[in-house]
C-alpha cells in the first residue's frame, strides 16, 4: 500500500487503492452527499421517475433546441431549432461533417451546457426547470457519458475508473467493487481490471469508458464520436459492443 497525499487535506495518507481522498475526508464526502440524497434526493426522483417501468414513451425530447455562441461581435448559431423525439431503448445515430453541432446537441442533451432556447426534456421533465443539485442527480443516475478521447482518469486504475460515479450514488464499496467487476467483464476486459489507462490499448480504454457510462444503470448512453481515435476494426468492435448493450439491456444509446 502507498503513502500519498491526499489532494483534499493535504495529509500523508496509506490509500487502500480505492479513491484518491484519505479516509477520513472519504467519509466527511460520504457524509455530505447522504445528507444531500436525504434533504434532496426525494425530489429529484420524484421529478425523474425512477422506476425501471415507466410509461414515458420519448425518453428524451427536445423543442425549438437553438444555441449560439457569442465570438466577440459574432454569433455562431450552432443549433436552429432542432426538435427530436427519442423513443426509450432506441439505437440512435447522430451523422453530420465536423462543425455542424452534434457535440453541441450532445452537451444540451446530457445537461452539460444550456441552450440559448427551447426546452429538452429527459423522460419528461424540462432540464431547465432542475437546479444544480437535481441535474447532477440526474447526470449521475440518468445518463452515462462516453467521449472521443476516453476521458477516463490516468492516475486510476480500470476499476476505480468505473467504480467513480458510484462513488457518488452513495453505492457501498463492497456492492462498488462487485459490479465493477462485472461491468468490466462484461465489455471484455475481466483480466484487466488492474490496469491504468497507459497500461491499456485505445479500444481497451473506450471499453473502460463503456463500463464506466454503464456504472449506475443510466437510462441513456450519449457517446460524442465513440469511435474517433479508434482504428476501424477497434472502432467497429466498441459499436458492435453499445449494440449489444443496447439489445441486451434495452438502455437507450444516442
Ligand atoms: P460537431 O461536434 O458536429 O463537430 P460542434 O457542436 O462542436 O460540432 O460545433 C458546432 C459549431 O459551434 C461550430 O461552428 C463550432 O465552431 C461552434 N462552437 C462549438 N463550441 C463552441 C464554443 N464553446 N464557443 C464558440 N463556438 C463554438
Ligand atoms: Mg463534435
Amino acid at each position: 500500500m502507498a503513502l500519498v497525499k491526499c489532494p483534499k487535506c493535504d495529509d500523508q495518507e496509506e490509500t487502500t487503492g480505492l479513491v484518491t481522498v484519505c479516509p477520513k475526508c472519504r467519509a466527511d464526502l460520504t457524509q455530505v452527499m447522504d445528507q444531500i440524497g436525504r434533504t434532496r434526493k426525494t425530489r429529484a426522483a420524484d421529478l425523474v421517475k425512477d422506476d425501471s417501468v415507466t410509461t414515458h414513451e420519448f425518453i428524451v425530447r427536445t423543442k425549438g433546441l437553438i444555441k449560439e455562441y457569442k465570438m466577440g461581435d459574432q454569433i455562431v448559431r450552432a443549433l436552429r431549432g432542432v426538435d427530436l423525439d427519442i423513443r426509450r431503448g432506441e439505437y440512435l445515430s447522430i451523422m453530420g461533417p465536423s462543425g455542424s453541432g452534434k457535440s453541441t446537441l450532445f452537451n444540451m442533451v446530457g445537461g452539460l451546457d444550456k441552450p440559448s432556447s427551447g426546452t429538452c426534456f429527459i423522460e419528461e421533465v424540462d432540464m431547465a426547470q432542475l437546479d444544480a443539485f437535481e441535474l447532477a442527480w440526474l447526470r449521475c443516475r440518468k445518463i452515462g457519458y462516453i467521449f472521443q478521447t476516453f476521458n477516463i482518469i490516468p492516475v486510476m486504475t480500470a476499476l476505480e475508473n468505473v467504480t467513480l460515479p458510484m462513488i457518488f450514488a452513495g453505492m457501498s464499496s463492497d456492492e462498488m467493487m462487485d459490479r465493477g467487476r462485472t461491468l468490466l467483464e462484461l465489455v471484455g476486459l475481466g483480466d484487466r481490471l488492474h490496469h491504468k489507462p497507459l497500461e491499456l490499448s485505445g479500444g481497451q480504454q473506450q471499453r473502460v469508458a463503456v463500463a464506466r457510462a454503464l456504472a449506475n444503470s443510466p437510462a441513456i448512453i450519449l457517446a460524442d464520436e465513440p469511435t474517433g481515435n479508434l482504428d476501424l476494426q477497434t472502432g467497429k468492435e466498441i459499436i458492435d459492443l453499445l449494440k449489444e448493450l443496447n439489445v441486451e439491456s434495452g438502455v437507450t444509446i444516442i
